[in-house]
């Protein structure tokens, strides 16, 4: 496993990413959203979006949103759900993905590296990076989630749940996540975990719908794609962040 870096203040990189000259972060409680980001109204679906038809003062509903422009940087929020950054092998295009139980059961993770391999027009070399979410270990659900779940996943489910008692499990949704990524045809060495703890266990670092519920903040994540023809600075523009969103 490689290691992460602290970058932006507030923001958690990843190498496999840094590596191919993507500005990057998954957020912590402080780190602030770039200029111009793009980013979808979550609803727990599998709709992909891309960057240029967001319309960022009426985003549109989808949990993945994609880009090939410099200039328009794209994210996702959560609290406690997965963030997942994934690039092209040139990093020239990026997306970013939402993915909680609900849109892990109905194939969002696949769907926005559908759309990333459209864009860029090839699988090779893509890398996906999982960001922090809730653990194992302060994630229980009952069988409305596992049997969805178990739907896509098959016995892969069994691997990243463990039995907690009667009817219940405790579920670890950055592995499910990262079978998504590889059963989409990102190379396993190219899949990466920021070593992340628990959203829910850590209130120095994140925000928690579980732990601290409705009032929950938000953290930010964001990946924009690399420039590869010189592309001019983007212009500062709107920055707008609603915390009333379903996303989380
Ligand atoms: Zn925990």
């Amino acid at each position: 496993m490689t290691r992460e870096t602290e970058a932006a203040p507030g923001f958690i990189t990843h190498p496999l990413l840094a590596e191919l000259g993507i500005d990057h972060g998954f957020g912590t409680r402080s780190a602030q959203a770039p200029e111009n980001l793009r980013r979808p109204h979550q609803v727990h679906g599998s709709a992909v979006v891309q960057a240029g038809a967001i319309d960022p003062s009426a985003p549109q509903d989808a949990d993945a949103v994609v880009s090939d422009d410099p200039a328009l940087p794209v994210g996702v929020i959560t609290a406690d759900c997965v963030p997942i950054l994934v690039a092209s092998a040139s990093g020239a295009v990026v997306v970013a993905i939402h993915a909680g139980w609900r849109g892990l059961a109905q194939g969002v993770v696949a769907a926005g590296v559908r759309a990333l391999i459209g864009l860029a027009g090839s699988r090779d070399g893509s890398v996906g990076v999982i960001g922090p979410s809730i653990g194992r270990c302060c994630y229980e659900v009952d069988a409305p989630v596992m049997d969805p779940l178990r739907e896509r996943f098959g016995s892969a489910l069994s691997e990243a749940a463990v039995l907690s008692r009667p009817g219940h499990h405790r579920l670890d949704l950055g592995q499910l996540v990262k079978v998504d990524l590889v059963r989409s045809g990102i190379a396993r060495e190219r899949v990466g975990l920021v070593d992340r703890g628990c959203t829910a266990c850590d209130p120095e670092r994140f925000h928690s719908y579980r732990r601290d519920g409705a009032l929950a903040g938000r953290l930010i994540h964001y990946a924009r794609p690399r420039a590869l023809s010189g592309a001019g600075e983007p212009g500062p523009g709107p920055l707008r962040l609603d915390s009333s969103g379903a996303g989380f």
